[in-house]
């Protein structure tokens, strides 16, 4: 039956009126419980999740991640490259979720820590015990006049962060014949800090490969004033870029684009008069500006910097207890890597199954981090560190070197490790082998 047949205009309106603020009120009346909480269904996310259903138990762990597609980053170098593709590094959220763990499909936009609830954009509130912060980094490309409209437009334009543009990529590499080929690097905090290179390092070769390198200029041009943060690799870096003639332009960082021109717009960091440099390109390969997500840099569990605040061993939160952080989104003074992430996840399952039993935390994280800096179609120098800037190799050659060993385990081993181990919370980084190849170092 029609409701217009049995009532008034100003009925319907009282019926509606009581109706949105019935459906409201449920949506704000939305309450959940959980013993375990985890913000985040990416490296982090999935990994701790996995361990802690085997630890406390199915139905006790719930994780709030908005995406339906998980992807592993870090291949995405070799998509930009064209060696594989982005259904390669790409499987269904629900699949990598892990059974027994309850997922809300939703975004968390709130944290009251001291409620110990989270709020998610929908409006429910989950109440926790424990919570684990995974919320990775956010991308800026919003903050660079004129790029996402670059992006979107300029097929020349393209970005290895981003899965949207991360296709761009090789097709790009495959169209350039001649010109002004440049990559960035911002001037903020990044994930995987190699990237913005690695891509660099393909593109050479591609372009060397198919005869057209003589006509290409390469240009590195980084907001940093050095290549690569640990000396041992810098060293071997500024090698290879003087080898293959690629110039390394330091303390320029991208502030604006203009497509129809072909203009890449640098300040010049290192100068207090605001200067600027305009340089014209042909290919622009764009590292963005990150930072840790709104929802989280608007919470009080951040420090000064704007990311979670933890304690950089115990991966414990400073102020509240029952939090602790994993990943890009925390404070922990290392580069921002899976790598760094499956080290951190053995160290944050020990010390927060301490705190679930009563016990005090004690297990250490040392910054391991690892960066496999692919320099070619077939080498990699892996690059393994910690805290201090101080190489960590797990095995017992010289890393440093350029390699076709370290190419295929980044190719065909890593993933697999990634998919079948890592995030089902069973690697936590290659500290124990480490010891066995090196004799206990
Ligand atoms: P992520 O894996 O990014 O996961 C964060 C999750 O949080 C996401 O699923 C996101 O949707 C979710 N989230 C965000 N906001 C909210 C919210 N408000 N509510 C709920 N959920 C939210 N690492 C290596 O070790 N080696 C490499 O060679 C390498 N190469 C890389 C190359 C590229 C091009 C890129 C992009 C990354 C690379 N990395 C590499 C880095 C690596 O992928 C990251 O460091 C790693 O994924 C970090 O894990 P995470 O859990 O902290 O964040």
């Amino acid at each position: 039956m029609n409701s217009q047949k049995i009532c008034s205009p100003g009925c319907i309106n009282f019926i509606s009126q009581i109706s949105r603020s019935f459906s409201k009120s449920c949506a704000r009346e939305s309450q959940k419980k959980c013993r375990l909480l985890v913000i985040g269904g990416g490296t982090g996310g999935c990994s701790t999740a996995a361990k802690f259903v085997r630890k406390i138990g199915a139905g006790n762990v719930t994780l709030i991640e908005p995406a339906d597609t998980h992807y592993y980053q870090p291949m995405w170098t070799l998509v930009g490259g064209g060696i594989k593709s982005l259904d390669d590094s790409s499987r269904s959220m629900k699949s990598v979720i892990p059974s027994g763990c309850e997922w809300i499909k939703d975004k968390a936009v709130k944290f009251d820590p001291i409620n110990n609830t989270v709020t998610t954009a929908n409006g429910t509130n989950v109440q926790y015990e424990y919570l684990i912060v995974a919320m990775g980094l956010q991308l800026n490309y919003g903050h660079v006049k004129g790029l996402l409209e670059a992006l979107e437009h300029d097929p020349a334009v393209v970005s290895n962060y981003w899965d949207k543009s991360l296709v761009k990529t090789f097709p790009a590499l495959q169209k350039l014949q001649s010109g002004n080929a440049i990559f960035t690097f911002p001037n903020t905090p990044i994930k995987c800090a190699g990237a913005p290179q690695k891509i660099m390092y393909l593109a050479d070769d591609f372009w060397r490969k198919n005869g057209r390198r003589e006509n290409i200029n390469i240009s590195f041009n980084t907001a940093l004033g050095v290549i690569f943060g640990v000396k041992k690799y810098a060293d071997r870096l500024s090698e290879i870029v003087k080898k293959r003639n690629i110039g390394v332009n330091f303390n320029l960082n991208l502030i604006e684009v203009k497509p129809e021109s072909k203009e890449a717009i640098f300040a010049v960091t290192n100068s207090d008069k605001g200067e600027t440099k305009s340089v014209k390109y042909d290919f622009l390969h764009v590292t963005p500006p990150m930072s840790s997500p709104d929802a989280l840099r608007e919470s009080t569990l951040v420090d000064q910097t704007g990311y979670l605040n933890v304690n950089k061993e115990t991966l414990q939160h400073m102020e509240y207890k029952n939090i602790f952080g994993i990943g890009d989104c925390t404070n922990v003074p290392t580069s921002k890597t899976a790598a760094a992430v499956a080290a951190q996840a053995g160290i944050l399952k020990t010390n927060l199954s301490a705190v679930i039993d009563g016990k005090p935390v004690q297990s250490l994280y040392n910054g391991y981090t690892s960066c496999p800096l692919v320099t070619s179609y077939s080498k990699c120098i892996l690059a393994e560190f910690d805290f201090n800037g101080q190489p960590l190799e797990t095995f017992p050659v010289d890393q440093g070197k350029e390699r076709r060993s370290m190419f295929l385990m980044k190719k065909y081993f890593m993933p697999f490790l990634y998919w079948n181990g890592m995030l089902k919370g069973y690697w936590n980084g290659p500290g124990v082998f480490r010891k066995i190849m090196r004799l206990g170092q």
